[in-house]
């Protein structure tokens, strides 16, 4: 990974330009910007030099991990630390501090106010590093393709485990661990198993309810692999599926590919999200598709950009979105079909290499 390249990026785009010195503690943007993958830390930015702060647990670890800053080891908050630093270093001048407040807590604000006192003003830089993080560099692709072919296989074991008496969480519980078998660091996301009417809830949690003889069971499920995420959905037919069953799956698989065709370079997500919500508006069940059409996925889940109505942000090759649209009708049950596409130069590639024709088990 290029770190150093990434910084610079930073420090001359419209917000970072505007900052003399940025401070980040959200560990996402941390590790993009110098690799450390530790569970504390702050990263003072200058077009000077970077300094990585963490505590005592991380010595080894910053060492081998950080490149493009110097590893400071501190015994106090990180974030106070590096504020301390930022005031030694630059001394009176008078500062403008790039802070992220939508990853600062207000008690956090006011110790940053405090220690640099009446000499810095903070400005918020909204999304800055998350701007950068949306288009994905090759080494980053290839880990992303890699979490998604490790991801996908654990629909095999779903399959395999998934008939009529056994629990929602018995089959998370078979995924979940044959990811980790298979090398996952982590799951992205606590993996959902809904069966039967159960599937009419977006992000249902898995129980010790029973997959029935008849109706839907969705798996919406990911994994970490070196620190990228992946993320799909794939809805199956337990028993013969009534004709309503089939109506719905067919248009949400139709809207599913509607969006996938409309993603390309210089289209703003927005009409991604319309892509896929007119096909279900001219099926009659666009009031049942309750959610946005994707967001953006990398080291986190659910990351910038965010695929939903009237957004105007445009896809750039080299983006990574999920396409997820649903229908859920309560009481009788809900269908979603995802896959992670990567923007290219002139369209988009699929990542997620799973059949979508609907499955009857
Ligand atoms: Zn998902
Ligand atoms: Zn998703």
């Amino acid at each position: 990974m290029d770190y150093r390249t990434r910084q610079s990026r930073l420090l001359q785009s419209g917000e970072g330009s505007k900052c003399d010195v940025f401070l980040t503690s959200h560990l996402p943007n941390v590790r993009y910007l110098c690799g450390f993958t530790g569970s504390s830390a702050a990263l003072a930015l200058a077009p000077s030099g970077a300094v990585l702060f963490t505590d005592g647990r991380y010595t080894e670890q910053a060492r081998a991990e950080v490149v493009g800053a110097r590893v400071a080891i501190v015994r106090k908050s990180a974030l106070l630390a590096a504020a301390e630093w930022v005031r030694k270093r630059f001394g009176r001048k008078r500062l403008v501090v790039g802070i992220e407040g939508d990853h600062l807590t207000v008690a956090a604000r006011a110790l940053l106010m405090r220690t640099l006192a009446s000499r810095a003003r903070l400005r918020h830089t909204a999304g800055a590093v998350e701007r950068l993080r949306q288009v994905k560099d090759h080494e980053e692709l290839t880990r992303m393709r890699a979490a998604a072919k490790l991801g996908a296989s654990l629909f095999d074991v779903a399959l395999r485990k998934t008939r009529p008496g056994v629990t929602e969480v018995a089959v998370a519980a078979e995924m979940e661990y044959a990811a980790r078998r298979a090398g996952a660091e982590a799951m992205s996301f606590p993996t959902i198993v809904a069966a039967g009417p159960r599937t009419a809830l977006p992000h249902a949690h898995p129980t010790a309810g029973k997959v029935p003889r008849n109706g839907f069971v969705l798996f919406d499920f990911g994994v970490i692999l070196a620190g990228y995420c992946s993320d799909m959905t794939r809805t199956v037919c337990v028993g013969r599926p009534t004709a309503e069953a089939r109506r719905f799956y067919e248009a949400v698989l139709e809207a599913q590919l509607a969006a996938i065709a409309a993603v390309r370079p210089g289209v703003a997500v927005g009409e991604v999200d319309r892509a896929a919500r007119s096909v279900l508006r001219g099926a009659g069940l666009a009031r049942y598709f309750t959610h946005s059409t994707g967001h953006g996925v990398g080291l986190e889940i659910h990351e910038a950009p965010r695929v939903a109505a009237g957004q105007q942000e445009r896809l750039q090759p080299g983006m990574v979105i999920t396409v997820e649209p649903g229908v859920y009708l309560a009481n009788r049950g809900g269908v979603r079909i995802e896959d992670m596409v990567v923007v290219t130069g002139s369209g988009c590639e699929v990542l997620t290499s799973t059949s979508k024709e609907l499955i009857v088990l």
